[in-house]
Formats: structure tokens, sequence, C-alpha cells
């Protein structure tokens, strides 16, 4: 048996119809860069979170900087970042301008703790990113709780949580905005690199799209220096054909993790904790002999992977900011013990049980 991380093969061949269809039109069209597609693709996705608008972009990446820079970062300006994420969500605070904090995460949520947040704001701290990370929505509340005490705003890290339910709203809909990316291996993935932002207020909004478009609205009209980052019409045609399955990608993707669930309990390691809102982007569970059992998995055509080897504060490219080992012992610590399983919608029963059986019998010792 050869089981991936995620399988987008298996996928595509379900859609192929469709895909082709969508592809095709877009070329006959010549709707290349910003066109229909593009138009529609922000429409639906912006009402899909609940936010009023949606601004189609290069990544998410660029999702994070536009939005970023959009709040106008002035240098020295401090944005809170949580240790474990992916690169990107420290990158697009300097990519603006601004200076990254980081902050540790919450064990059981694995997103950024409030408390720690709370105790990184300065008299420089501007906001904070909260990563809904792995698809499990973050405490919302109490950073909004944090945020309005000292007068921060919050960005939401939606990259890993497309449809993620926090409270009674959509992940993306609730900070000041909301950054999704549709890298292809996403829960939502273009056939190439693509983001959103979603937001519900005008003036952002304004101000994103045309950042994202050379600082115009009309052809030639530029009214400041911008950049180009904008949505690519045939990755807009084929998330549009995506879209309407992405409910059931997530009904499906929470069914295997409750597979999983049922199938690893009682075994010594940690599973991820559960919340209605979760939209299981990975499945992550931790064991301190981590390395061994990838090593095991992979050696029996198990393709799991970590997801992060290093917290962020400890990376070479964070050297410059001086921090040291141990000053955020839970990132740390899930750097060291996390490994996420095989989970995508298309994952048979008997792949993922297969993978569970290997599970068990490395724990038991059979
Ligand atoms: C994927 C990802 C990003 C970046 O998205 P790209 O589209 O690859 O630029 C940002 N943050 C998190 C948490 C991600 O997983």
């Amino acid at each position: 048996m050869n089981i991936p991380l995620v399988d987008l093969k298996a996928q595509y061949i379900k859609i192929e119809h469709e895909i082709k269809e969508a592809v095709e039109k877009v070329i006959r069209e010549t709707a290349f860069i910003n066109g229909p597609y593009a138009k529609r693709l922000e429409q639906e996705f912006a009402a899909y979170t609940g936010a009023e608008f949606a601004v189609g972009v290069n990544s998410g990446t660029d999702a994070l900087m536009l939005s970023l820079k959009a709040l106008e970062l002035q240098s020295g300006d401090e944005v809170i970042v949580p240790a474990m994420t992916f690169i990107a969500t420290g990158e697009a605070v300097t990519l603006a301008g601004g200076k990254v904090v980081f902050s540790d995460v919450d064990p059981v949520t694995r997103c950024i703790d409030p408390r720690a947040a709370a105790a990184a704001v300065t008299p420089r701290t501007k906001g904070i990113i909260a990563v809904h990370l792995y698809g499990h929505p973050a405490d919302m509340a109490a950073l909004q709780a944090i945020a309005k005490e000292h007068g921060l705003w919050i960005i939401e890290d939606a990259a890993q949580a497309h449809g993620a339910i926090c409270g009674d709203r959509r992940v993306g809909s609730i900070g000041v905005t909301g950054c999704f990316s549709f890298y292809p291996g996403k829960n939502l993935g273009a056939y190439g690199d693509a983001g959103m932002i979603v937001t519900s207020e005008p003036v952002l909004e304004q101000k994103m799209r045309m950042m994202a478009n050379h600082g115009r609205l009309k052809k030639y009209g530029h009214v400041f220096e911008g950049m180009n980052s904008r949505m690519d019409g045939i990755q807009a045609a084929i998330l549009l054909a995506k879209l309407k399955y992405l409910g059931d990608w997530t009904k499906a993707r929470r069914d295997i993790a409750d597979g999983y669930r049922q199938s690893l309990d009682g075994l010594d390691l940690c599973l991820p904790k559960d919340n209605p809102g979760h939209v299981y982007h990975l499945f992550v569970i931790e064991t301190p002999r981590r390395d061994e059992l990838r090593k095991n998995l992979n050696e029996a055509g198990i393709s799991a992977s970590i997801h992060y080897p290093q917290a962020l504060h400890l990376l070479e490219a964070y050297r410059h900011l001086g921090y040291r080992e141990g000053q955020f012992p839970v990132s740390e610590h899930l750097a060291k013990t996390v490994l996420s399983l095989p989970i995508y919608p298309e994952i048979k029963a008997s792949q993922r049980e297969f993978v569970a059986s290997q599970v068990r019998s490395f724990f038991e010792g059979v």
C-alpha cells in the first residue's frame, strides 16, 4: 500500500470533466486576469465566509501582507504571531514593514494562547495574527477581549481553515481581515498559487484591491504605487468549480478524523482535540516517539509528515530577533512531538484503517 499525506490526483479524477470545461471556458473567453470568474469567486467566497467583501490575490502570503499594508504598519510596529505556524505568517509582518513578536500556543488547541498573546503586548503592538492551525479555530472570543482592551486589530490566518466555525461564525469573517490560501494542498486548493482576503470594512477592501493591482481601480488611474497580486482567471474558474464541494469535503474530513479517533483510542499518544468547528486540514497526533513512528509508517508506505519540525522563533530566519530555546515551551514541545497522518476527503476507509492499524501495532509492539 502507498498512502500519500494528501492525494490531489484522487480528487481530480472525480471532477476532471468540470475542471476541464471551466479551464477551457476561461481560455476561450481570454478571461485571464481579474475577469468575470475572479469576480464571481470573490462574491461566492465572501458569501461562504459571511464577510461582506473578498479580494482575490496571488497567494495566502500576499493576503496576509496586503492586509497588514492596508492597516498601515510603520517601521517598529509590532505584530504578535504564534511561534507554531508556517513561516508565511511571520514573513508577511516583515514584508509589510513591521516587527514580528512571537507568542506561545495553547497545548490543547495548538493555536495562539490568548494569555501568552496578552503578555506579549507592548506600547508598540498594533495587532495579533490568529492562525487557525491545522483547521482548528483559534479562541477568537478571548483574543477579541485582549484586542479590545489594548486597542489592537486581529487578522485571521485561515490558510488551513476554509469553512471552520468559531462560535456561530465562519473563520475569516471575525477579524479585521481573514486571509486564505488556495495552495493546491489546502482544504480548498487551486492548481497553482492563489489566495483571498475577506473583510467587512469597505475602506480596507478598496485599499487592498487597489494595492493588489498597481494602486488603481481604473486602467492607468494609479492613485499610489501598489504591486501585482491579482487572481488568475484559470485558478478562479477552478476554485469556483471546487467551492461547491467544500462542504462535502469538510464533512468527509471530519468523518475521517472520527474514524482515526475511534481506531487510535487508548494508545499512548495525544490525539487532536475535537471541536465542532474543526475542519481537519491535518490530523495531527503527538508522541515523544514521533521520529521512530514516522520512520515506521514511511517504511510501510504511509506518508506521515511533520508540521512543523521547528518553532519559528528558533529558525535561522529569526535568529536576529534574539529568541532563546525554552521561551515558548508548548511550541517547542509540539515541534518535537507532532506527526500528521494522511487525511484527505478521498481517502478510503481501508486506507485509513491501514494507517491506524500500523500506528496501533507500533505502540502495541506487535
Ligand atoms: C499555506 C499557509 C500560508 C501561506 O499561503 P500561500 O498561499 O502558500 O502563500 C500562510 N499561513 C499558513 C498557516 C499556511 O498554512
